[in-house]
């Protein structure tokens, strides 16, 4: 078999293109595969799929294949322009790779499973020898084409969220179908804007679909959410997770000052206890419990925090809000009369909040919704360990969690 016949099998090159001619670079480890068309050929414009004819050629280009075995493979060829009676001068497509792509279609879905199932894209960029860049360009156009066949759906709840992008508080702002478990939409910083873009993107139809939103308790959040939702306010659930990490921070302050207290009278009760406390009830391990059930019982202000922080954490358990809201009123007498001024503090807070809070008896969401979304995040930030830039790791979450069809 002729080589150009070889590779006009290998590489799918049917009519009207065929391979024109092979080299073979031995010392570069290259094999360059040029391609042209027959001068018969028939075309059509990309704009409105009505057929065109021939205008001229572009300059000549190259586009990466798969190795032909340990060989870079490179594919060459002038990509035709049609000219169209209504879309003037246009560039044709070319059957072997995407509009504006550097690698041909078989070579992207190559790098698009390797990015899905490698631990790492520098792994992926080894493998392949190619360029960071050039993993990323992968990703980017996997993720536009996955966004534009995306069809407009109706998200009963979602989930908004924070993450930490780098070192230095910079933070992005992440959407979440918590049905389907799939990242939305991902924007820049923490602020009113970063969550209004979302809202800004939808119908009034998707807006309506809406019906709750997990979230911290967090100002710009609550605004965007309150002004560019319609019923926003009523829609909120703060999330349980996000307000009993509240509670467990104060709580663990009350610990810190008692101990500095007992400290300077050598009294070491409450030395190595901090994760006693935080644990629930139930989750404390066995080699601890004698020890945490004598300072259960010993006069000091972090068992009491310790034991209203428990019961706090039936507030979910409530059958329906009004339980919940009488469940709360009740918790709320006892914090008031318990002398601790952090804790009282902190359930003044969660008082101005307690619609909002016992909303997750109507719609038990939480930001984390799906589970394992959030760990797959995390995953992306491993994965892009190194990504400085935002849009990267924009595209990277999107690639990873949304959910998109990715493949050209
Ligand atoms: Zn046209």
């Amino acid at each position: 078999m002729q080589d150009t016949r070889l590779y006009e099998q290998i590489m799918g090159i049917g009519k009207p293109w065929s391979v024109s001619k092979v080299e073979l670079d031995v010392k570069l480890q290259e094999v360059n595969v040029w391609v042209e068309h027959a001068a018969d050929a028939q075309w059509i414009c990309p704009a409105c799929g009505k057929p065109c004819v021939l205008y001229d050629h572009a300059e000549e280009r190259s586009w990466r294949h798969l190795d032909t075995c340990q060989f870079k493979t490179y594919l060459h060829a002038r990509v035709p322009r049609g000219s169209c009676p209504e879309h003037g001068v246009v560039n044709l497509d070319v059957p072997w790779a995407g509009r504006n792509a550097r690698f041909t279609l078989m070579m992207e879905r190559l790098t698009i499973d390797l990015l899905l199932n490698c631990q790492s894209i520098t792994a992926v960029c080894r493998i392949l020898r190619i360029g960071w860049h050039q993993a990323c360009r992968v990703m980017h156009r996997a993720v536009g084409r996955g966004q534009l066949r995306k069809k407009p759906q109706l998200v009963r709840y979602i989930g908004v969220d924070e993450k930490a992008f780098r070192k230095g508080h910079h933070y992005l702002t992440v959407v979440s179908d918590l049905s389907a478990g799939a990242v939305e939409y991902v924007a820049e910083h923490r602020t009113h804007e970063s969550l209004a873009g979302y809202y800004k993107s939808l119908s009034p139809q998707q807006l309506a679909g809406i019906e709750a939103v997990a979230m911290d308790m967090y100002k710009a959040y609550v605004q965007a959410t309150r002004e560019l939702l319609p019923g926003g306010e009523a829609k909120i659930v703060f999330d349980r997770f996000h307000i009993m990490k509240n509670m467990n921070d104060t709580l663990d302050r009350i610990r810190q000052s008692e101990h500095f207290e007992l400290s300077k009278r050598r009294d070491n009760t409450l030395a190595r206890t901090r994760q006693m406390w935080l644990w629930g009830q139930e989750n404390l391990p066995e080699k601890y419990q004698d020890r945490f059930a004598l300072l259960k019982r010993e006069d000091l202000r972090t068992a009491r925090a310790w034991a209203i922080k428990e019961h706090l954490r039936r507030l979910w358990q409530q059958p329906d809000v009004a339980a919940a809201r009488a469940f709360f009123d009740h918790w709320h007498q006892w914090v008031k009369g318990c002398g601790m001024t952090p804790l009282i503090r902190l359930a003044k807070t969660f008082a101005g909040k307690i619609e909002q809070i016992v909303n997750y008896c109507r719609h038990p969401i939480t930001t984390a919704g799906c589970e394992g979304l959030n760990s797959k995040i995390t995953t992306v930030k491993l994965r892009a360990a190194g990504f400085r830039n935002f849009e990267h790791f924009k595209t990277a979450i999107l690639f990873y969690c949304g959910n998109l069809s990715l493949y050209p």
